[in-house]
């Protein structure tokens, strides 16, 4: 439908052969098959060749292959195959490896596909997106993104963002009358377009093109599937690269001239002693296991629940110092039950649990009398007008879809007996202002069959009680006692309830439209309603959790502060004894704020522009902030944070859309268990730096000494190390991407935000190990030599040292400080013994094997050789322990494994 903007409403309809009651299923189907799905056409993923070439496009790899080419110019053959050949074999693991990556994390993000609320057959449904057809009629509200290009049916204060695809930045008011065949994408303002966000109002539109026939696709026909696998830490990482092969060069330079000076090498010699250190001091594969860590890592945090959207995040994570997270379905269950209500100067109590709607509302254990029982009956028939959940009885159970507590009053409404869906078609609704957080309360505008108008308010109790002079007595209206109501509030809210205030107001026959002045004042108070909503207890422990890990819990919430003291008290917060409110936040200064943030843990009445204050101020004070929200304001502070956490369940699309991670269960253990793997991931790629690297510098080490001492032969060629390097680096460095988290991983502080991977424990470790490497091998070849001078024998066996050096050092990696010498620390990672067998298999090979001893320059040697391999390789597990124990004395565990 090209001119969906020039029909009315009901022409619409007709020409997409529907109506307000929607598709039947069979049509859907019809339809489903004629149009596809609804999604963007995708591009043609980049074709497998390019991705392989991709993994050459690397500084270490160009290195390796300008090694490669002089060797082959030097007539080596054999050297400089097998130098194409591990580049070859380098670039094919990290294509199959980063293809596993990319695809793991495509297939998380799928998780997270767009829902669309439809009416079909005359039922509102929640479908995915992608199933929606032309002819749909869809139900949207603030914060929904628009599922498909749409006519607007009704609206009620709809504003719509559509910078995306307009470029136009303030929000555009939608109505519905039709307009000018020739009007502009951006003045066409009956028309809701795919992509765009609505930022205030509800209403409902027919679909009218879908997937790549919206406006939007029109635009971008292709979007690309993959996101890139970069984040601050891989270009740390590889800039660190860089630095390094800078570092090698300049050494194997310098090395060379010492060779040719001091001891008379030819040029060709020292070119290949330049080869084997260069080779030897690239950790190659440094990038693909980095990048494979992560990968792994946020795999393993989408088990658990919670959705990275942005990679960087997951590093960041390990180093959250604040949570700032709501109340309501995070660190509540977000399941509420009404259990009081206060009518005029009558508390009545309501018994039953969840939402089956089978209970007694009494007052001291009595029923009420008829009169109470019309004004009770007023208040919940009001609530249940100015109200957009529906109970239902579905699977044999009582189910509410939309907001729990309105589904909770209609349940209260339904044990006092009042058939709600006869309410509705009794008094229908004319109008609305939709709830928002900014305003804190939901009116409707109702006519009865009479035509009598009546607007009915629900909301937060402050702001309504100032909209109000009088208040519902029994029959009577008097004039309001505030005082007394203040105090009712109070009440309710210091028993952790949260409480909501129900009035009305007559309104004009005529009136058919309501508008917001209309709600500021000469309103009746029917009474208050109490709600409960218990913490939920695994948000209990996580706090507890947080609170060991070092990392400040804050509670920011829309509700009333006495409730959220109250709630924070059973939550076990901290700083309980006073809640700072939205309105004081905005009386103090910048100063003043930065001030007293730190004393304060609930935070309540706080509108989400206050979260973007909160977060700011928090980030001057040198933390690093997650912040949850879920409603469309929230945008800016989730944004704003370090790690803007939207919720997977009650967020809206615009939520997640400016988040970095979501919660599937909306739940606040989830951010704890994501701030675990976190700090366990940051850890895990520390540990691949700590094992790969002093293997490098090592065989470096082993080169230059060789060539300063004047060896005839070196004990490593540059194909045993490319060798050694492969191997180690494909099965040893590739299991510590699977190691379980340290013993105190939620026992230290947050890592600093500043803090270097490379520090100086970091580098000492490597150096230490390096050193120890180097003395082993370089022992252990000159010992072979002055046996039995058969240099191919002795290198075989300093080879073989190395390559157990480094199993022996992977067990004392995998605890940076903790020791490894008991069962957990030996056994706790299958992995590492799988990698451990293959690796064996491939010395037993590169031994024993003709083949491969023809191509690396290897002998078989004795069964003795390789008890003396083991023996020294074997000291250097036991020097890292003694350090490792060293270490644990002087300083505190937390001080040093951070
Ligand atoms: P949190 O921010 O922790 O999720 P919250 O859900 O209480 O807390 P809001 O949703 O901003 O925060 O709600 C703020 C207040 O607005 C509530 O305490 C309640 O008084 C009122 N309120 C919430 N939902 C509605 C609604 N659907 N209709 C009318 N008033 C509401």
């Amino acid at each position: 439908m090209n001119h969906a903007h020039t029909y009315t409403t009901d022409d619409v309809l007709k020409a997409l052969e529907t109506s307000s009651r929607g598709l039947d299923h069979a049509e859907v189907q019809a339809r489903a098959g004629q149009y596809g799905p609804n999604r963007l056409p995708m591009a043609p993923k980049e074709s497998a060749f390019r991705r392989f070439f991709h993994q050459c496009n690397n500084v270490l790899i160009y290195m390796l292959i300008a090694a490669a080419t002089i060797t082959a110019l030097l007539g080596e053959w054999i050297d400089a195959s097998v130098i194409m050949g591990v580049v070859l074999l380098n670039a094919l693991i990290g294509f199959i490896q980063e293809g596993k990556a990319a695809d793991a994390l495509s297939a998380i993000k799928a998780m997270l596909s767009q829902q669309a609320m439809v009416v079909r057959a005359g039922q509102q449904h929640v479908i995915d997106a992608i199933d929606l057809v032309p002819g749909d009629i869809v139900l949207l509200q603030a914060g929904d993104k628009i599922p498909a290009d749409i006519r607007w049916l009704s609206v009620s204060a709809i504003q719509v963002q559509e910078a995306a695809l307009t470029g136009e930045s303030l929000p555009v008011v939608k109505h519905t009358a039709p307009v000018d065949a020739d009007a502009e994408l951006a003045d066409r303002h009956c028309m809701g377009y795919s992509g765009t966000t609505i930022s205030h109002g509800q209403g409902s539109g027919v679909v009218v093109a879908t997937g790549g026939a919206t406006e939007i696709g029109g635009i971008s026909r292709l979007v690309s599937e993959v996101a890139p696998l970069s984040t601050p830490l891989i270009r740390q990482i590889n800039r660190f690269a860089n630095t390094l092969t800078g570092v090698t060069l300049a050494v194997a330079f310098i090395t060379s001239l010492v060779g040719i000076w001091v001891w008379q090498y030819s040029l060709a010699e020292m070119f290949l002693a330049a080869v084997s250190l260069a080779v030897a001091a690239i950790p190659e594969s440094l990038p693909a296991i980095v990048t494979i860590t992560l990968a792994v890592g946020v795999q393993r945090m989408a088990k658990r629940q919670a959705i990275i959207r942005r990679l960087p995040a997951v590093e960041t994570l390990g180093a959250v110092s604040v949570i700032c997270t709501d109340k309501t379905g995070t660190l509540t269950r977000n399941e509420m039950t009404l259990k009081q209500i206060i009518q005029g100067r009558n508390h009545f109590t309501l018994s039953g649990t969840g939402y089956d709607p089978h209970g007694l509302i009494s007052q001291h254990g009595a029923a009420l009398n008829a009169q109470q029982h019309a004004a009770v009956s007023t208040l919940l028939s009001a609530s249940s007008l100015c109200n957009d959940a529906v109970l239902r009885f579905k699977d044999d159970q009582w189910d509410v879809q939309g907001d729990p507590m309105e589904g909770a009053i209609l349940v209260a409404a339904q044990k006092i007996g009042i058939d709600t869906d006869t309410l509705s078609r009794q008094c229908p609704r004319v109008d609305l202002i939709p709830f928002d957080a900014a305003h804190k309360y939901m009116a409707t505008l109702h006519h009865d069959h009479n035509g009598t108008g009546i607007i009915y308010i629900k909301g937060a109790p402050e702001a309504l009680l100032n909209v109000c002079d009088t208040a519902l007595q029994g029959e009577t209206y008097t004039p309001i006692d505030r005082a007394y109501w203040y105090q009712q509030i109070e009440y309710l809210a210091s028993q952790g309830q949260r409480v909501l205030a129900v009035a009305q107001k007559a309104s004009l026959p005529e009136q058919a439209q309501l508008r917001f002045d209309q709600t500021h004042d000469g309103f009746a108070l029917l009474g208050l309603v109490g709600f409960i909503d218990p913490p939920r207890e695994e948000a209990i422990a996580a706090i507890q959790a947080c609170q060991r890990a070092g990392i400040n819990v804050k509670m920011i919430t829309g509700d009333h502060a006495t409730t959220a003291l109250a709630i924070g008290r059973q939550l076990g917060l901290k700083r309980i004894e006073k809640a700072m409110t939205g309105q004081w936040l905005s009386t103090l200064t910048e100063t003043e704020l930065d001030d007293q943030i730190i004393d304060v843990d609930v935070f309540a009445r706080v509108n989400p522009e206050h979260k973007l204050r909160l977060v700011e101020a928090l980030q001057r004070q040198g933390f690093i902030v997650a912040m949850t929200g879920d409603g469309v304001n929230d945008a800016p502070a989730l944004k704003r944070a370090d790690v803007g956490t939207a919720m997977g369940k009650g967020g809206t699309e615009a939520a997640k859309e400016a988040a970095d991670m979501v919660l599937i269960d909306d739940n606040f253990a989830t951010i704890t268990h994501a701030i675990r793997e976190g700090r366990i991931i940051y850890d895990n790629i520390r540990k691949s730096f700590m094992f790969i690297l002093p293997t490098s510098v090592g065989e470096a080490l082993i080169i230059m000494a060789a060539i300063i001492m004047g060896l005839e032969h070196l004990p490593l060629t540059p194909v045993l190390i490319l060798w050694v390097n492969m191997v180690t680096a494909v099965t040893l460095a590739l299991a510590l991407a699977f190691e379980p988290a340290e013993q105190h991983v939620m026992q230290r502080p947050p890592r600093k935000a500043d803090a270097q991977l490379l520090d100086r424990f970091l580098i000492w470790r490597v150096v230490f190990v390096a050193i120890f490497m180097m003395l082993g091998t370089f022992g252990i070849y000159s010992w072979q030599i002055a046996k039995h001078g058969d240099v191919l024998m002795a290198r075989t066996v300093a080879v073989n040292t190395l390559v157990f050096f480094e199993i022996f050092y992977l067990f004392n990696a995998r605890r940076m400080i903790d020791s490894v010498c008991n069962v957990s620390g030996l056994i706790s990672n299958r992995m590492i013994w799988l990698a451990i067998g293959v690796l064996l298999l491939l010395q037993m090979g590169l031994t024993y094997y003709p083949g491969m001893q023809h191509l690396f320059g290897t002998r078989a040697i004795h069964l003795h050789d390789w008890f003396y391999v083991v023996i020294i390789a074997s000291t250097v597990f036991f020097a890292v322990e003694a350090e490792k124990w060293w270490l644990r004395r002087r300083h505190p565990i937390t001080a040093v494994s951070t």
